[in-house]
C-alpha cells in the first residue's frame, strides 16, 4: 500500500511507513531473541545428550542387576529343591513318631527342634540341666530319645 501508489494522503503514507520501521525494529527484536534462545538452547542439549548416554548406561545396569538376581534366585530355588529332596530321603528312615514330636517341637519352639548337649547344658534354651536329671540323661541307652528338661527340644548327646 505504501509503495503500490494507491494510497496517496500523506498523512496516511506517514502513518504506514511508521509502522513499517516499527515492524523492521520488532522482527529484528525478535531475531536477536530466536538467537539468543538458540545459543542457550545449544549447552542444554549437550547437556540432555549427556543425561541420555548416563540413562542407557544405567537402565544397562539394571538389566545386568536383575539378571544376575534371577540367576541368583534359580540357584537357591534349585538347592532348596535339593535339600528338601535330601531332608525327605532322611525322614524315610527315621521312627515316624521320632519324626512327629520333632516336628511339633519345631514348630512349636520358632524352628529348632533338637539340640545339643554341651556339658551340662542344652544349646536350645542354653539353661542348665539339673544334676540328677543329666545323670539320667547320661546313662540312658545310645538309641533312646532324650529330651531337655527345660524346654523339651530333643537332645543330642
Ligand atoms: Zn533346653
Amino acid at each position: 500500500m505504501l509503495y503500490g501508489g494507491t494510497v496517496t494522503a500523506a498523512k496516511e503514507l506517514e502513518a504506514y511507513q511508521a509502522d513499517l520501521v516499527s515492524l523492521r525494529v520488532r522482527q529484528s527484536d525478535l531475531e536477536d531473541a530466536a538467537i539468543e534462545l538458540l545459543e542457550k538452547s545449544e549447552p542444554l542439549e549437550v547437556a540432555l545428550a549427556r543425561q541420555r548416554l548416563a540413562l542407557d548406561d544405567a537402565n544397562a545396569a539394571v538389566a545386568d542387576v536383575s539378571g544376575r538376581l534371577a540367576d541368583a534366585e534359580a540357584a537357591v530355588d534349585e538347592e532348596i529343591r535339593e535339600v528338601a529332596s535330601g531332608r525327605s530321603s532322611l525322614l524315610e528312615g527315621l521312627d515316624p513318631d521320632v519324626v512327629e514330636q520333632y516336628v511339633a517341637l519345631r514348630r512349636s519352639l520358632g524352628g529348632v527342634g533338637v539340640a545339643r548337649l554341651v556339658k551340662s547344658r542344652c544349646d536350645g534354651c542354653h539353661l542348665e540341666i539339673p544334676s540328677a536329671q543329666l545323670e539320667e540323661i547320661r546313662h540312658a541307652p545310645d538309641d533312646e530319645i532324650v529330651n531337655c528338661p527345660e524346654c523339651g527340644r530333643i537332645l543330642v548327646r
